[in-house]
């Protein structure tokens, strides 16, 4: 007996290995809730707990107090901080497209730390564009 299409893991030939995408209503709520595809093969397993989550996810959700810890140490968003914001969203869009668009797979670990930095990303790039946005409004 063999297993489902899509569970059975990685195929023998090397091709890039599919990617489970479970309808809504079998994700965790927390995944469905913010659009997470909760791909049990992608979430963080410590011990026999699994976060119910991806692990892009959970780095997405931990940068963005550091984004609010950013505006303590370095002050009001500026458009040059939303520069560094994008750059920081890099490393999870080179991650997360090449394992779309190749045989490269990543490892939690990776998607953890490409996760925290682009969840810092995307706060200090629309902190930087509002604050922007609101100086060439008010002045
Ligand atoms: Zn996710």
């Amino acid at each position: 007996m063999s297993a489902p299409a899509g569970l059975a893991g990685r195929p023998a030939s090397g091709a890039r290995p599919p990617i489970l995408e479970h309808p809504r209503g079998l994700r965790s709520r927390p995944a469905a809730w913010i659009g997470c595809h909760g791909n049990p093969d992608r979430c963080l397993a410590i011990g026999g707990w699994r976060s119910p989550i991806c692990a892009r996810c959970v780095g997405l959700l931990a940068g963005y107090p550091l984004a609010v810890a950013a505006l303590f140490v370095f002050g009001p968003p500026s458009l040059e901080r939303a520069l560094g914001g994008a750059l920081l969203l890099v490393p999870a869009a080179v991650d997360g497209g090449a394992q779309a668009l190749s045989a490269y797979r990543s490892t939690s670990a990776r998607r953890l730390v490409t996760g925290v930095l682009a969840g810092l990303g995307q706060l200090e790039l629309l902190g930087g564009i509002t604050a922007a946005l609101l100086r060439a409004v008010h002045g």
